[in-house]
């Protein structure tokens, strides 16, 4: 726990950025309000870890396992071409996985995704019913 940390604290800034989704073995997964790449997540490691190095054994192997069971939904509902996975945290060190589903016909495919567009925001209940179909396909 850190308490400067969004992930931790679960404060404004957070949910200004992300809707939560549910949680998973071991983190908890977040709808990214921008959505220029449509189906975008974040899956949030559960503690106050800063590197992936800092896991081992079954806690990598689980967090991982969480990843993966992410991208395959996305995979199933959205049909991306391929997931783009991106762990910075920079100035955010809280371990936390972008998973950007690309597409073809989509913005910067075959390059690096942008981290925030600032372009592309739903509707609530667009938000609602991918959260809710994201939701269905985890559980
Ligand atoms: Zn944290």
């Amino acid at each position: 726990m850190n308490n400067d940390c969004l992930y931790c604290n679960k404060n404004q800034t957070q949910k200004d950025l992300m809707i939560e989704i549910c949680d998973l073995k071991v983190s908890t997964v977040f709808l990214f309000r921008e959505q220029t790449y449509h189906g975008r997540c974040i899956v949030a490691y559960k503690d106050h870890a800063t590197e992936l190095y800092e896991l081992e054994g079954e806690a990598l192997l689980a967090y991982m396992e969480d990843v993966n069971k992410v991208a395959k939904v996305m995979k199933e509902l959205f049909n991306p071409v391929k997931v783009n996975y991106g762990a910075y945290s920079d100035k955010l060190p809280h371990l936390h996985f972008h998973l950007i589903p690309k597409y073809p016909d989509g913005p910067d495919f075959g390059g690096t995704f942008t981290m925030n567009p600032q372009k592309v925001y739903l509707s609530d209940e667009e938000y609602k019913e991918m959260v809710i179909s994201i939701k269905s396909k985890l559980k």
